[in-house]
Formats: structure tokens, sequence, C-alpha cells
């Protein structure tokens, strides 16, 4: 039979990597009498109480046979991550004893936990709203402190309190433009004045409370402007190294690399085009990418272009378009190039939207003109370093920090969120698009009864992020993506 997330069977889930290690941790939710009947001091196990370890052995239920010395912690209802009675058994981290462990459960009637599941009963049981389940996961996949430290300002509720406060100024707009509807007509107006054009008039030219409307879109836009930081934070940003062959892209690629000690991952790219390494800068989460294949818009230097070189190249400028940033290596040995030229001016249209820094390497052989007629026209700050030496790498990294824009929240004293992924991005992009477009038919003193549906909207989209107003299907969907045992 299909199981869901709407069932509320009692579930189990491995939490810890199936791989030999000290510990492993498997997370049960829903009974701890079925528990009982795999453990070898069940009358111990059911009268504990809430927030204590029990030590004993769970059992094969069949013949009785010990299968592991384990703790487990009891949680009870509602004081659990789920909400529900549960249990977790810390038992040895064997591949063996785990599943043999987990064998056990599933005999005394537990079912493996679907991904997400245990976050998804704990925000049915409202434990947690929507933004911060989705950060426990965002937690899980935290890969520099302060990616770490944004999840948990969302988990510790920053977000859903910045939407709470909006939805509650929204809400006395819409109230204040709807009693405005009902009783404008008999009450807020000159008995007198029985002309229907001027009622019509008046009641359109005002927008009750419109300085609460335009605060509540201050707020929105303050959030969708820090998504950028949020999903570099999350994701990573991707920096593109890009120049001539020969001006040292491998090498400051290396020296990146091995300078930050931090590194998450160094793994070829999917392509022999290029190499990506995910590396920490500024405590920011960077992928940065050597691509060895890349001549550039321009690069006319191929004679004999293979087709495997243009598909290169192809693949190069794909990612450059996707890049965050670029850098743009010269070769300082030789200098400024009719082709570092041609690629720089090709960029310059596209470096409004996109930040590039230009990397004068080799500067321990040759330092950069102090006045090239290049540089005043270069779309980019111009930076000397050295691959060699390492001279210039750490104004590099601060200015690498400062081009992605990514300033820590809290910079100026002030602790900032925003949203932690793009379905909480697009809710606040759509209630803010109600809004500004509530605003801009007040100011065209269109009639409030057009106007308050709009407010409405925005409150709903509002409402779909903290996850007072959802379908199941979507939840569904959010904790699917989810690990399994989270
Ligand atoms: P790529 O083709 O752009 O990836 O260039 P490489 O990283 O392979 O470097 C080309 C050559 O320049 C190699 O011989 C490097 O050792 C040398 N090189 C790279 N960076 C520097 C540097 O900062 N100073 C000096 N003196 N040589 C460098």
């Amino acid at each position: 039979m299909k199981v869901s997330y709407g069932d509320t069977d009692p579930v189990f889930a491995l939490a810890t990597p199936l791989a030999e290690s000290a510990l492993a941790l498997i997370r049960t939710s829903g009974a701890i009498d079925l528990l009982a009947r795999v453990f070898s001091r069940p009358e111990k196990l059911l009268s504990a109480p809430g927030n204590s370890t029990v030590h004993g052995w769970i059992v094969d239920p069949e013949d009785a046979k010990k299968i592991d010395e384990v703790i487990v912690s009891v949680y009870r209802s509602p004081r659990s991550y789920t909400g529900e009675d549960g249990a977790d058994i810390s038992c040895h981290g064997g591949i063996a004893v785990v599943k043999a462990v987990m064998a056990s459960l599933k005999k005394a009637g537990f079912r493996e936990a679907l991904p997400g599941e245990f976050t998804f009963r704990a925000f049915m049981n409202g434990k947690l709203d929507l933004t911060r389940a989705e950060s426990v996961m965002e937690l899980v996949a935290a890969k520099t402190g302060r990616g770490r430290e944004q999840a948990l300002r969302r988990l510790t509720g920053a977000l859903e309190r910045e939407i709470s406060e909006i939805k509650t100024q929204l809400a006395e707009v819409l109230a204040g433009t709807e009693i405005y509807l009902d009783y404008s007509e008999d009450e807020f107006f000159d008995p007198s004045n029985d002309s229907n054009d001027e009622k019509n008039d008046e009641q359109a030219g005002r927008l009750p409370v419109r300085d609460l409307a335009e605060k509540a879109a201050e707020g929105l836009k303050l959030l969708a402007a820090n998504w950028r930081r949020e999903r570099i934070y999350a994701e990573g940003a991707l920096a593109v190294l890009a120049g001539r062959p020969n001006a040292g892209k491998s090498s400051l690629f290396n020296y990146l690399i091995c300078e930050d000690r931090s590194i998450v991952t160094s793994a070829p790219g999917t392509t022999r085009d290029w190499i990506e390494a995910l590396i920490s800068v500024e405590e920011i989460p960077l992928r940065l990418a050597d691509t060895a294949g890349l001549r550039g818009p321009g690069f006319s230097g191929l004679e004999e272009e293979t087709e495997a070189e243009r598909i290169g190249i192809q693949r190069s400028l794909e990612l450059l378009d996707r890049a965050d940033l670029v850098l743009y290596v010269i070769d300082g040995a030789e200098g400024f190039t009719g082709e570092d030229r041609e690629f720089l001016s090709a960029r310059k249209e596209a470096a409004g939207k996109k930040p590039i820094l230009i990397l004068w390497n080799k500067a321990d052989l040759k330092q950069p003109p102090a006045i090239d007629k290049e540089t005043g026209a270069l779309p980019g700050q111009l930076l000397s370093v050295s691959a060699k030496t390492g001279e210039g790498i750490t104004e590099l990294t601060r200015s690498i920090a400062a081009a992605l824009e990514a300033a820590p929240p809290g910079i100026n004293g002030q602790e900032t969120t925003g949203p932690g992924s793009l379905r909480q991005k697009e809710l606040i992009d759509s209630a803010l698009a109600s809004l500004e477009e509530a605003l801009a038919l007040a100011d065209r003193e269109e009639p409030l009864d057009i106007i308050a549906p709009l407010f409405r909207s925005a409150i709903n989209a509002l409402g779909e992020i903290t996850g007072e107003v959802s379908s199941a299907d979507i939840f569904e969907l959010m904790f699917s993506r989810f690990c399994v045992g989270k």
C-alpha cells in the first residue's frame, strides 16, 4: 500500500549515515509501546517520563535474541520534535547492527519514514511553521558558518515574525478598506451631499491607512532584496575564472583552494571543460570554476577550431552566463593583449548585471601600469595578484566578498533575515506585486472595491509562506525534498 504524509502510522528512520561509525541514531515517532515489543526492559520503557533515557537491548521479537545494546531517549507528547510520543535509539554504528535494529522495528510494526516526515509531523502538530520547517533542511545543508547562522535565524522564527508583522499590517489595511466600503455610503459622507458622482470621487480618492500599506511594501522589498544574499549563503555563489591560456587561471584556482582550509568539496566538473571547487571566502560559500577551455567571444585566436574545442568554448560561455562573478585573469608578464581588450569590452555590456574583477596576475614579475589607457575604461576593478607569491590574494578575497554584495547580516548592528528558499522568495514577490498594484490603483483614484481584493491576495501569499494557507500537495512536495530521518 502506498504510504503518504497524511498517514499517522508509527515510523522510524536512520538519522545518521549508514556507514561504520562509533554510534548511529535511529529515530522513531508515534508509538513507544511498539518499541517496547523489541526492547529488553519493556516496563521500564513504558513508564519512562519524557526527556529521559533508558538503557537496555534491542531484541528480535521472533526469537528474543539480543541485537544490540542501546540507549533510548524518550520524548512524550507534546514535548517532542514531532509533537507525538517518540524515542531515539542510540545504537552502535556498525552497518549490520543498524540494519538488524531497523529490521526489528519493522517486525514490531513501525514503517520506514518518508523523507522529511518527522518535520512534516512537527509542522502538522503545530510545532513549527513552514519557514521554520524549511530552515531545518537549510541547516542540514549549510556549508559555511554564515549559512548556518542565517538558517538558524529562520529556525528561531526571524522570518516568520517579519512575515507575520507585515501580514498584520496588511490585515489592518484590508479591514480599514472594507469598513470604509461597508459604511461609506451612509456614514462617511455628508448627507447633504447626495450627488453620486461626488460620492464616488470621495470614495476613490482615499485609501484608508495608506501609510501602513506603504510600510508593508517597504518591509516586503527589504525581504526580497535580501534574497540574493540568502541564496548565495545557501547555494554558494559561482565565480568563474576566465582569461587567455597561460594567464595563470589554474595556478590561481589551486592557490585559492589550497589557501582555504575549509574546502568542502573539490571535484572535477561534470564535463572536462571546467573544474569546480567549493571554497569558503570570508564565510561565503564560493563555487570557484576554472574554465580550461575558455577563449571567449571574440577570442578569435583559434584558427583551426575543432568540434571538441567549439563545444568546450560553448560550455564555458554558458558557465560565464550563469556566473555571479567573473574573475578575468590577465597575464601580467605580457600585459593587456588584443584578446583581453575584446573580451573585456564584450563583458562591459553585461557588466551592469554581473560583477567582474580583473586580476593582473604574475605581479611578482611585473606590476600593472599605473595609468594604462585601458585601466580607466575597464568594466571592473583591477587587482594585482600573484599565484606564485600569494601577493594580493587577501585583497582579492575581500574584493570577491564585496563584489558579491553578500555583506553579513547585522553589519550595521541590524540583524536582518530574508527568504531561505525560492518558494518563499516567489511568494514575497507575489505579495509585493499585489500590494504595489493596489497602491498604483489608489494613486489613480480607482474605487476601493477593486483595490481591496489585491490586499487579500497579498495576505494569502504571505500566509502560504508560513503555511497557514496552503494545500496538502504543496506540503508533500516540499517535505519530500528533505532527507530521510529529518
Ligand atoms: P592557465 O592556462 O591560465 O590556467 O595558466 P597556468 O595556471 O597553467 O599558468 C601558466 C604558467 O604561468 C605556468 O607556468 C605557471 O607556473 C605560471 N604562473 C602562473 N601564475 C604565476 C604567477 O603569479 N607568477 C609567476 N611568476 N608565474 C605564474
